[in-house]
């Protein structure tokens, strides 16, 4: 069940998608929230989730259930990423990349077989999957990356690394996307456990710390060409697999809004300043309820987004318009709350830091605030302004 629907948006939901949000909340509930600010505190990866989330059914919920999906809709999908993301960004990160960026391509772009060995198994949480195509030196402009893909004999060679990997550190697959020898972005689909495949852990962040992220090295990996993905040519093939991605990153960002505005709604009725709750003070009335405005606005736009991605009619600018303004939004909705609830707003008994926090990646992960804008205006005024 939504639990703060002010327009009603639960209504437009079928009942198998009300069902799933409540599973999903009571799952986040249960397992995620007691245990998350710990694992963020410690900056560990709480590995054990990746079954969890296998068990769950929210790793590649639209692919088709024979290939070991859930066969559900994208409202569905985006659902499962809010609710997950009321716990924190970093496993709705670990969502995302299994789901978009690592189920969807391989069932987009790969074969029969590259489908029958490898989705089940992601599907169900027994191998967890990265996706890697930001490179040290290529992040907004992806369509520079250096990392080689070249044929010899029994294969291909693959040379070069990728930074900023989220998962990378636990990763039994990686996505990896290279230029080969005409010059043209492949996908191509490495095992741990290659020799000359390695990854390291980037410590030190403040943001995402529950997520593990990192680098991809390969020094003249050996490639078989059974792990070539066959029709993952062109660097439109890894942004349709960050169109997917962003939608969920849309909804997820909804989640955490929810989180902090509910945390901070609650805490300004039990706050007494003045002989009185602070929620009865205009200014902290005025903080909530645009706080409530924004929340619901954002989620009429993936609602709507939604339905358009059901019926495949969803545009890459949409897309990045609801990314770019969730995020936006569930950051503004975190610094208010986080004011609202004073000095206890910095500390780990609420969560509120922590997801402001994670939110500085979301909004610089997936295309950057500033780069969706200009996609966006790219398409209103038939300027690129960054090509
Ligand atoms: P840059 O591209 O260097 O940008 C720096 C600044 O310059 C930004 O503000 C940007 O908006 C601005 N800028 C750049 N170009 C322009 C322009 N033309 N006009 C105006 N402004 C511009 N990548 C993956 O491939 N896989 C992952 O799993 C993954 N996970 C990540 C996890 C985390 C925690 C983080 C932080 C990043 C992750 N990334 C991942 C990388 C992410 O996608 C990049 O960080 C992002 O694309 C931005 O690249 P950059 O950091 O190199 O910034």
């Amino acid at each position: 069940m939504l639990t703060t629907d002010f327009f009603k948006v639960e209504e437009l939901l079928t009942p198998e998608q009300r069902l799933i949000t409540q599973v999903v909340k009571e799952f986040c509930d249960k397992e995620i929230k007691p245990v998350i600010e710990g694992y963020a505190q410690r900056a560990e990866f709480p590995v054990q989730f990746v079954r969890k989330f296998g068990e769950l059914g929210v790793f590649g919920p639209t692919i088709p259930k024979e290939y070991g999906g859930g066969g559900l809709d994208y409202l569905s999908y985006g659902l499962m990423c809010q609710e997950i993301e009321r716990g924190d960004s970093s496993m709705r990160s670990t969502v995302s990349v299994q789901s978009s960026l690592v189920m969807w391509p391989i069932f987009q772009f790969g074969s029969e077989e590259q489908k029958q060995k490898y989705l089940p198994g992601l599907g169900k949480g027994e191998i967890l999957g990265c996706f890697g195509l930001t490179e040290p030196d290529y992040g907004s402009d992806p369509g520079g990356l250096k990392t080689k893909i070249s044929k010899t004999q029994g294969g291909y060679l693959l040379n070069g690394s990728k930074m900023w990997i989220s998962n990378a550190p636990f990763a039994d697959i990686a996505v990896v996307w290279a230029r080969n020898e005409e010059g043209r972005v492949q996908g191509v689909i490495v095992e741990r456990g290659m020799p000359g495949f390695t990854t390291a852990t980037i410590h030190g962040k403040w943001s995402l710390r529950a997520s593990a992220t990192g680098e991809l090295i390969f020094d003249k990996v050996l490639i078989p060409k059974e792990n070539i993905l066959p029709d993952a040519l062109g660097l439109k093939a890894a942004l349709q697999c960050l169109d997917h991605a962003r939608f969920g990153v849309a909804w997820g960002a909804i989640g955490v809004a929810l989180d902090c505005y509910e945390t901070a709604l609650k805490y300004s009725g039990e706050r007494f300043q003045f002989n009185k709750p602070i929620s009865s003070f205009q200014l902290v009335q005025k903080k909530l309820a645009e706080m409530l405005t924004e929340i619901t606005k954002a989620q009429l736009l993936s609602w709507r987004l939604g339905t358009l991605m059901n019926e495949s009619r969803a545009t890459t600018t949409q897309i990045s318009m609801a990314k770019r303004n969730n995020v936006e939004m569930a950051l503004q909705v975190a610094r208010e709350s986080r004011q609202i609830m004073g000095a206890m707003g910095i500390t780990d008994s609420f969560p509120i830091m922590r997801h402001m926090m994670n939110l500085e990646s979301v909004m610089t992960y997936e295309g950057t605030h500033d780069i969706h804008l200009l996609i966006l205006g790219a398409e209103i005024t038939g300027n690129p302004a960054f090509k």
